[in-house]
């Protein structure tokens, strides 16, 4: 069986900046299982992973914008401190769950001077090119429920 479209698909990987520092890595852990074709993970990891098969490992470059996109300087925003109701401390590396201009998703409190608070809606790796090593270690096809869901229901799984 290869990687196509409505196949779960388990893979091991590491990924590496283009310094060589590791950012992530699925070793010492099960090996991630996720929905192929439902855009579950980066597109170009996606593209790369079509038609591999069990056993098959390889190394690959993603640029950012096929992973986690080009940096955006207007998802950087200058907000009132008033913005943040109910929260007293509001410190520089705080990432809150957010509704902001560009869409919704998490925000990095990234400055604060006086009530002028600076938030970054960038993801932490925006911007980067970013290298992984996988192996695929099993695939199989995805329940009708899973393709209806356009995720996989593992182990972690809630329903
Ligand atoms: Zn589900």
């Amino acid at each position: 069986m290869q990687v196509a479209d409505n196949r779960a698909v388990s893979i091991h990987y590491t990924l590496t900046d283009d310094d060589g520092e590791v950012l992530d890595s699925s070793e010492g852990r099960e090996a991630l299982e996720y929905l192929h074709g439902s855009g579950n993970i980066i597109s170009g990891l996606e593209k790369a992973l079509e038609g591999k098969a069990v056993g098959d490992k390889f190394n690959i470059r993603i640029a950012a914008q096929d992973a986690y996109g080009e940096f955006a300087d207007e998802m950087i925003q200058v907000i009132s401190r008033s913005m943040f109701e109910g929260i007293d401390n509001i410190e520089v590396g705080m990432q809150f769950q957010a509704d902001v201009n560009y869409g919704t998703g998490v925000v990095t409190v990234v400055e604060i001077d006086g009530d002028n608070i600076t938030i970054d809606g960038n993801h932490p790796l925006a911007g980067q090119a970013l290298t992984f090593d996988v192996e695929i270690v099993a695939i199989r096809p995805a329940t009708k429920e899973e393709v209806a869901h356009g995720h996989i229901h593992g182990a972690g799984c809630h329903h």
